[in-house]
């Protein structure tokens, strides 16, 4: 008999740690390249660095063919098998062998059996998509590549593979899933870097812009966008420095919403909607916790007066939250709201 048939799920995960590597080749290289050099030396390096590109093309191509083969399986593995069927090892006392040891159906075939065991039609993006990378990877392993490559195409054929075979969110939830079941992860300090996760979010988007990026997410990324309080205070408990990564919105609902809900965590948050008091920031999104007060617009943290909190918050005085930024007296510039002037006016 044949033994260790390939699953379905086996090739799924090959597909998504290859698609997984090839962003990551990208983005590591990028990710410092990106944020403190200008583009003429971005080219220049990614010039030199062309074969981690090829690379990457590479684990695409490999990818595709895994997804392909995840599919076939669906109805048989047998379907992935070359050769004479004669000359399988099914009869009585023949000897067992092994599912890799057989000769599997070759490139070009392969794209024919995936198409003849699909239900649907299969659409024509689809295998211009499959055959673009192919030809790209024919070019690189065996001869001489001809097309410059560039992070940003390459970005977008992970996430375009990722939406051909898987479906919205497939990327970023292999992203997480790759990052944060890593054995090592215990080791780290996860909080944190769940909450420097959001970077890549931030590169992508840099890269292939708002609408393309938006179309991998079922989560709309079009609305205003805030900090999304548990990020921020997973980062800040760790770094000096402050969180900006905004990827936290407010969640849809029939009255006014008093709910952010974050991608790249996926937490949500209870929020009140009150204006911001600094004159400079149009937020009206508010955490109000015992430990904290934070606009999750500008991210500073707000000291309310002494008495503020008690008044009346009755429509047309002074303390409505609905008439806009609140006028303290001493409020001179934006910038007075700080800790330690109120705490000097406190004493
Ligand atoms: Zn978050
Ligand atoms: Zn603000």
């Amino acid at each position: 008999m044949i033994k260790n048939f390939p699953t379905p799920e086996d090739f799924g995960k090959l597909a998504q740690d290859c698609l997984n590597q090839a962003f990551d080749v990208i983005f590591d290289t990028d990710k410092h390249v990106y944020e403190f050099y200008e583009e003429a030396l971005q080219s220049e390096v990614w010039e030199y660095s062309q074969g981690k590109l090829n690379t990457a093309v590479v684990l695409i191509h490999q990818a595709i063919e895994a997804f392909m083969k995840a599919s076939i399986c669906l109805t048989s593995p047998l379907l992935l098998l070359e050769g004479k069927r004669t000359e399988w090892p099914v009869m009585p006392k023949q000897k067992d062998k092994d599912f890799n040891d057989f000769y599997t159906t070759p490139s070009e075939s392969l794209l024919y059996t995936y198409v003849a065991t699909l239900s649907r039609k299969i659409d024509e993006a689809l295998v211009n998509h499959i055959d673009e990378i192919r030809r790209l990877r024919n070019q690189i392993v065996h001869g001489i590549p001809k097309k410059k490559l560039e992070p940003k195409y390459l970005i977008l054929k992970v996430l375009e593979t990722h939406l051909f075979f898987r479906s919205k969110d497939s990327w970023w939830d292999s992203q997480i899933e790759s990052h944060f079941n890593h054995p090592l992860a215990q080791y780290y300090d996860a909080t944190f870097e769940f909450a420097r996760f959001a970077e890549r979010l931030d590169y992508v988007e840099a890269q292939i812009g708002k609408s393309k990026l938006a179309a991998n997410f079922t989560f709309n990324i079009k609305g205003r966008r805030y900090l999304c309080p548990v990020c921020k205070g997973w980062y800040e408990a760790e770094a000096g420095d402050e969180y900006t990564h905004r990827w936290a919105f407010l969640k849809a609902s029939r009255k006014v919403s008093t709910i952010v809900q974050c991608l790249n965590c996926a937490n949500e948050t209870e929020i009140v909607r009150q204006n911001c008091p600094y004159e400079d920031c149009k937020g009206t999104v508010l955490l109000n916790t015992d430990e904290s007060e934070c606009c999750l617009t500008c991210g500073r943290e707000i000291y309310w007066p002494e008495g503020y909190k008690e008044a009346p918050q009755v429509a047309g005085s002074p303390y409505d939250p609905s008439i806009g930024h609140v006028q303290f007296d001493y409020l001179t510039s934006p910038n007075s709201l700080i800790k330690g002037n109120v705490d000097n006016l406190n004493e």
